[in-house]
């Protein structure tokens, strides 16, 4: 594997082959990741795993500072997992001085997860066109467990007619049913209990028996919503300093929004 930092040594690196795939994180490697990895390994004939920390999809007052990083872990797990190129760019090399171009999902991007992260959503789409643009993968890989990270994705590659594929793996979770997450690292054991109530409460797949199920933490959303034609049952917690996202795919195909259950912060049902 060889470790690429700039964005032409990737595109040289990659320049050779046809079937790119490319696999987006911000590392701290687990088996989430290397089930996308597994994915891109056996449909292409390079593989390509990014990871960057990207600032522009925290905003202040989050853990950017104190966010997992490890890389010399991250470079073994890598190799292991048959990636050929792991292009890890500095801040600089991906918004060097100057920059001032940004991609806003608009609608998709403000709902959920943009509600409660102002400016997530214009971080996360601007760094993965970036990506793209860069790697110019024939596919790319993303994972349900931020499903609505994966529809804004979907969808940017739709509104800017950018050539590659997006494959979406199922969520990966440990045997206690908790969704893996760099930022489960931040519990200690007692919160790691608390935080089981997550799976549990999606588990319901309805979003006021979920809510239920949550009562006694900081639930910033329980709510079922449509997400690139799929619906599902979607939820933020806050376990002590630590926030966590899940989300479960609902059975029936959705027909229109304006029926779905909504429980959010401060509302009662
Ligand atoms: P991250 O490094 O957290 O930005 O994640 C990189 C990619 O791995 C994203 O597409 C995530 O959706 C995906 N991912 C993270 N956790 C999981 C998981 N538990 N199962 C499947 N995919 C995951």
């Amino acid at each position: 594997m060889k470790i690429v930092r700039t964005v032409t040594e990737v595109r040289n690196a990659v320049a050779p082959f046809s079937e790119v795939g490319l696999v987006p994180t911000m590392g701290a490697f687990h088996e989430g990741h290397l089930s996308l990895f597994a994915a891109a390994r056996k449909e292409s004939d390079a593989v390509v795993a990014s990871l960057f920390v990207n600032p522009a999809q925290f905003s202040s007052g989050e853990d950017l500072d104190r966010y997992p990083r490890d890389e010399e872990r991250d470079v073994t797990l890598a190799e292991e997992a048959g990636i050929d190129f792991l292009f890890a760019p500095a801040a600089g090399v991906m918004y060097p001085p100057g920059y001032q171009t940004w991609i806003d999902v608009e609608e998709l991007g403000r709902r959920l997860e943009g509600e409660f992260r102002p400016g997530h959503f214009r971080g996360v789409a601007t760094v993965c066109c970036k990506l793209l643009n860069i790697v110019r993968p024939r596919r790319a890989y993303f994972g349900q467990k931020d499903a609505q990270q994966a529809a804004v994705v979907k969808r940017l590659v739709a509104d800017l007619n950018l050539d590659v594929e997006i494959r979406v793996l199922p969520t990966v979770r440990d045997v206690d049913g908790l969704a893996l997450s760099t930022r489960n690292a931040y519990l200690s054991p007692a919160e790691r209990e608390t935080a089981l109530a997550l799976p549990r409460a999606l588990a319901t797949k309805d979003p006021a028996k979920a809510r239920a199920v949550l009562v006694g933490l900081d639930v910033d959303y329980v709510e079922v919503a449509e997400l690139d034609g799929q619906r599902v049952l979607a939820a933020a917690v806050h376990v002590g300093r630590t926030r966590l996202i899940d989300n479960v795919i609902l059975d029936i195909p959705c027909q229109d929004s304006s029926w779905l259950g909504r429980t959010k912060k401060g509302e009662d049902r």
